[in-house]
């Protein structure tokens, strides 16, 4: 049998979450006349602390529309992590649809501190350089191994931002990990940020969506961005649905998925030729060293275990609803298997 953790997106919606999901009741989302879609967006905008919220088919949208909200076309520029999604998968993204710079931070496992980005915000007024203008952190970290910002390093951040009269954007793509992990509640990690978004296509385990928030006026503008770029739906009721029926039934177990992915991280830091400090794993997220990544990637498949090279020297490993204890038993088998102990 397969042991997936080559991303929390591989979840398939389960028979309860299909059955929510033929049942919704719909009309014309982008009309505002679909009340599965305008209840999600209240339910979002309440959890995140925000004035309004808006559905879009991806997280990645989430990410374009934000920065494009903030930024002002022609060399604003982005401080972030060197790790961020808009940095590495969102097909150059950032410039293509925000003509943003990107200025790239050697966090540590993702997370930056205040005092970096005060470091990285150019001086006002001087002309040759771009202009700082938002500031974009990811909670939890994907790449950086999904680690947890400390909320008082969030605060520490958004504090520099406003000083310096940044727009701030918290790309929430597993921000319920984080809730579920600390037990700091999803709108104090969302205080401050002018945008933040959470997806329900990761953990949560609905098929399509994300949800953007922010105040009334910026979402208002997101609208408009999100007609732009074709992601105005019609009967989006269907998959609203399924985003309700994650927030009411799939958040409290991403603790199972926490307590799998460290299971695997101990599991894994007994193994000769790995490198990794399970200590360091808080969330779903298991990003390790082993010497020819792509090679063990390739006998990890062969023995029905998918997990993600990062490089050449590094692997990352994904739990989720889909994955439970003998799953993570099979695939330690595999590790040392491939591994030769
Ligand atoms: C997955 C992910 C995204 C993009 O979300 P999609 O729904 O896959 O488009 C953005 N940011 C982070 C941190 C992610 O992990």
């Amino acid at each position: 049998m397969n042991v997936n953790l080559f991303s929390d997106t591989q979840t398939r919606p389960t028979a309860a979450m299909r059955r929510a999901m033929a049942e919704a009741e719909v009309g014309d989302e982008q009309r505002f006349d679909d009340p599965t879609v305008n209840l999600l967006q209240e339910r979002v905008a309440a959890l995140l602390g925000k004035e309004a919220a808006v559905f879009l088919p991806s997280g990645t949208m989430c990410n374009a529309i934000g920065f494009r909200l903030h930024v002002r076309p022609g060399g604003d520029e982005v401080i972030l992590d060197r790790t961020a999604h808009p940095v590495q998968y969102e097909a150059g993204g950032p410039a293509a649809l925000s003509g943003a710079m990107l200025r790239v931070l050697d966090g540590d496992g993702g997370i930056f501190t205040p005092a970096e980005v005060e470091a990285a915000v150019r001086p006002p007024g001087d002309r040759y350089g771009p202009r700082s203008r938002l500031v974009s952190v990811e909670q939890t970290t994907n790449i950086g191994g999904g680690r947890v910002w400390p909320l008082e390093t969030l605060r520490g951040v958004v504090d520099v931002a406003a000083r310096h009269a940044l727009r701030t954007h918290l790309d929430g793509a597993r921000l319920m990990n984080a809730v579920v992990a600390g037990g700091v509640p999803a709108a104090e990690h969302a205080r401050g940020f002018d945008t933040a978004w959470i997806d329900f296509t990761k953990g949560l385990g609905a098929p399509v969506g994300a949800v953007l928030a922010g105040s009334g006026d910026l979402i208002a503008e997101a609208w408009r961005y999100k007609q732009m770029m074709g992601g105005a739906m019609r009967q989006a009721g269907v998959l609203a649905a399924a985003a309700l029926h994650a927030l009411d039934h799939h958040v409290e177990r991403l603790a199972e998925d926490h307590a799998n992915a460290r299971r695997l991280a101990d599991g894994l830091g007994a193994i000769e030729g790995v490198r990794i400090d399970p200590s360091l794993v808080e969330t779903n997220i298991v990003v390790f060293g082993v010497s020819d990544a792509y090679a063990v990637c390739g006998r990890l498949w062969e023995r029905g275990v998918q997990v993600a090279p990062l490089g050449p020297e590094r692997l990352r490993a994904v739990t989720h609803l889909d994955v439970d204890d003998a799953g993570i038993e099979r695939a330690l088998t595999a590790f040392r298997q491939v591994l030769g102990n």
